[in-house]
């Protein structure tokens, strides 16, 4: 019986040996010899044949016989394992694979479009203009002379003297009017940029502008239309109220409020406990613009507004840091799906 033993050990190794690193045969040796019928298995059958003094020495050698040969197929199993990635290089198949990324619009660009498709369905149009802008476009054109304390309002990029990055998107107005003639109904979205960086201050920001100069357009037609947009963008339901403010280009400007979106009007951190946020400049566009670019005041007027899209998209979602949507950070913009 020992013998036997030691025999069928000895011919099992061999034949994993000649299996190498193939798995099928790997499997064909541990079911021909550990298998329910293997020449293994069936010995610890005949154990309780044998003589009960005999049993204890012969069950041990078929024990440790077993072991051997668990052990020597778990290694080749492994072996087998390891020759598969050698042969395919670094790739490991059994990592999970990984999801496709999907790409969504920028949470700015959502809310341009948005304020864009309020506008147009009013009869604006939509028109872009260039970001590195001429003096006369940014400032002069727009009331707003050298040396005009306006200017200091605005931290400007200089190129050169004559050259800016544009500080808003109101030059846009003037470059359409000098080649159109009244009617005119445009929306104008884009960059703009000012030497400033802090929680609500990015060098770079989006605004959108608005001008509608015709036959007796007049501060109610401003009135009109601005609030028709708020209550689109931000519901029915939130107040507006216009508030006399100060504009180089327009006479007279009004600053537009809404109800704090976050109190309800109640009062809040948001808006410093008064109920209200400002969220667009606007005016009847001042008749030395219209002279600049040769319109007859006597004949036309017109209004002009002018918004800041981060800060529409800020109360819209009520995201309290301006630095947020230049961060890149996926976890933030994946929110906005
Ligand atoms: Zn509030």
């Amino acid at each position: 019986m020992k013998d036997k033993i030691n025999q069928i050990l000895e011919n099992a190794l061999n034949e994993l040996e000649s299996a190498s690193t193939d798995p099928k045969a790997i499997d064909t040796v541990r079911v021909k010899y550990l298998g329910r019928k293997g020449e293994l298995t069936s010995l610890f059958k005949q154990l309780g044949k044998l003589p009960p003094s005999d049993r204890p020495s012969v069950g041990k050698l078929l024990n440790e016989a077993r072991d051997k040969l668990e052990e020597a197929i778990e290694t080749a199993i492994k072996e087998a394992k390891q020759a598969v990635v050698k042969a395919v290089g670094k790739f490991d198949v059994t990592v999970p694979g990984r999801k496709p990324l999907v790409g969504r619009l920028h949470p700015i660009t959502q809310t341009a479009r948005e304020i864009c498709r309020i506008f147009t369905q009013m009869g604006f149009e939509v028109v872009e203009g260039p970001e590195i802008e001429l003096d006369y476009y940014n400032f002069e054109a727009l009331n707003i002379p050298k040396d005009h304390p306006a200017r200091d309002m605005q931290d400007t990029f200089y190129i050169s003297e004559d050259v800016v990055l544009r500080t808003h998107t109101s030059p846009i107005q003037i470059r359409v009017m000098e080649k159109r003639k009244p009617p005119i109904q445009i929306i104008a979205p884009g960059k703009a940029y000012r030497c400033d960086s802090d929680m609500t201050h990015t060098p770079m920001f989006h605004q959108v502008e608005g001008l509608m100069v015709g036959k007796d357009v007049s501060f109610a037609d401003l009135k009109g239309v601005l609030t028709i947009f708020v209550h689109q963008m931000f519901g029915a339901h939130v107040g507006v109220r216009f508030r006399p403010s100060f504009f180089p280009f327009t006479e007279p400007s009004a600053e537009v409020d809404i109800q704090c979106v976050i109190c309800n009007g109640e009062g809040c951190r948001v808006c410093s406990h008064t109920g209200w946020l400002e969220i667009l400049g606007s005016g009847m566009v001042d008749p030395a613009v219209f002279q600049m670019v040769g319109y007859d005041p006597e004949e036309v007027s017109g209004f002009a507004f002018g918004m800041g899209i981060e800060r529409i998209a800020m109360l819209k979602w009520g995201i309290d840091d301006l630095r947020l949507f230049f961060e890149n950070d996926l976890r933030f913009l994946d929110q906005f799906a």
